[in-house]
C-alpha cells in the first residue's frame, strides 16, 4: 500500500514538475511575449535602455518623452533592430500627455501589462535648506506625484488583463541622500515608500509593484558627476565594482521584474549600484 502511494505521489510530482518546467523555462517564446509596456522618459539614457530590453525580451513597447524629434529617432532606432515599438510625446507632468501615452498602448497593442515610471527632474543643486519652494514643488510633482498618478491611471488596465507589473525608478540617493541633491534624494526616498504602499494595495489584483534604485549611471543626467574627474574619482572609491553603471545594467533587472520569473516579488526596492553601500 505504502509503495502504491509512493508511486502515485512520485508520478504526480513528476507531472507537476514537467508542466512547471514547460510553462516557466522551456518555452521557446521570449519571456515578455504578448505583454505591452509603457516606459516614460525613454528616448535616451536609462529609459531608452529599459525600453530596448523589454522589446528585445518580446514586449510591445510605447516609447515616450517630451520632444517629438527624440521620440521619432528612438522609435526609428529600435524599429530598425526589428523591435515592436511605437512612440508618443509625453511630458509626464501633463495629464493629457499621460492619457495619450496610455491610449496609444491600448489602441495600438490592445491593452497594458507593464508600466515603467522612469522620468525625473532635478532643477536644484545645493543645501536643501536653500531650495526655493517652486523648485521643491517641481521635484516632488514630477518625481513623486506623477509616478503615483501614472500608476493610478494604468492599474485599471492591468486589472482588466488579470494583473500587471509596475516598476518605479528611484535612486541610491533615496537610501542615502546625495550631498547637494537633498530634495531630489528625498523625492527618490518617497518612491521607496510609494512602492510598498501600492504593492500592498494592489496585490489582490495580481499587480506587482517594485522599484529599482540605480547608483551612478553614465547618462546625460549624471554627467555633471561622472564627467568631472575629481568628483568621479571620489565617487568610484565608494563603488566596489569600480565602475559607473551603464544604462543596460538597469534594463535587465527591470525586464526581470516585469516578467513571470518575478511572479512572487512585489513591494521590493532593488539597489543596482555596483555594491555601493545603501541604508535607510
Ligand atoms: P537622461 O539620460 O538625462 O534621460 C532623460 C530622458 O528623460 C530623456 O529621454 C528626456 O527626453 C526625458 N525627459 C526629461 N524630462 C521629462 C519629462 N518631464 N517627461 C517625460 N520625459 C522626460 O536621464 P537618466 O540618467 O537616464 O535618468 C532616468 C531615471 O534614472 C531618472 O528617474 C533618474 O532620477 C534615475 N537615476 C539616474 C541615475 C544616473 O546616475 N543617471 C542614478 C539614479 C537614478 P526629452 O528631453 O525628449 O523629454
Amino acid at each position: 500500500m505504502a509503495t502504491k502511494h509512493c508511486y502515485i505521489f512520485n508520478t504526480l510530482k513528476q507531472g507537476f514538475r514537467s508542466n512547471y518546467l514547460i510553462s516557466r523555462n522551456m518555452s521557446s517564446q521570449p519571456k515578455l511575449a504578448g505583454k505591452v509596456a509603457v516606459v516614460t522618459a525613454s528616448t535616451e539614457g536609462i529609459g531608452f535602455a529599459i525600453a530596448k530590453r523589454l522589446a528585445t525580451d518580446g514586449a510591445k513597447v510605447v516609447i515616450s518623452s517630451r520632444k517629438e524629434k527624440n521620440v521619432s529617432s528612438a522609435v526609428e532606432e529600435l524599429t530598425q533592430l526589428g523591435l515592436d515599438v511605437t512612440g508618443t510625446v509625453c511630458h509626464v507632468g501633463k495629464s493629457e500627455d499621460r492619457q495619450k501615452m496610455i491610449s496609444t498602448a491600448v489602441d495600438k497593442y490592445g491593452g497594458l501589462d507593464i508600466l515603467v515610471s522612469n522620468a525625473a527632474v532635478n532643477p536644484f543643486f545645493g543645501r536643501a535648506l536653500d531650495c526655493p519652494e517652486e523648485m521643491w514643488d517641481k521635484i516632488f510633482d514630477i518625481n513623486v506625484k506623477t509616478a503615483f498618478l501614472l500608476f493610478k491611471e494604468c492599474a485599471p488596465l492591468m486589472e482588466e488583463r488579470g494583473g500587471g507589473s509596475a516598476i518605479f525608478i528611484s535612486s541610491i540617493g533615496g537610501f542615502q541622500p546625495i550631498p547637494f541633491l537633498g530634495p531630489y534624494s528625498v523625492s527618490k526616498t518617497a518612491l521607496l515608500g510609494l512602492t510598498k504602499c501600492l504593492a500592498a494595495e494592489t496585490a489582490a489584483d495580481n499587480i506587482r509593484v517594485n522599484c529599482v534604485a540605480p547608483g551612478l549611471v553614465k547618462t546625460k543626467f549624471a554627467s555633471a558627476l561622472t564627467d568631472n574627474e575629481d568628483i568621479a574619482d571620489r565617487a568610484l572609491e565608494n563603488i566596489p565594482l569600480n565602475r559607473f553603471g551603464v544604462p543596460d545594467d538597469i534594463g535587465g533587472i527591470v525586464s526581470f521584474l516585469a516578467s513571470s520569473d518575478a511572479a512572487y516579488i512585489t513591494g521590493e526596492n532593488i539597489v543596482v549600484a555596483g555594491g555601493t553601500q545603501s541604508r535607510l
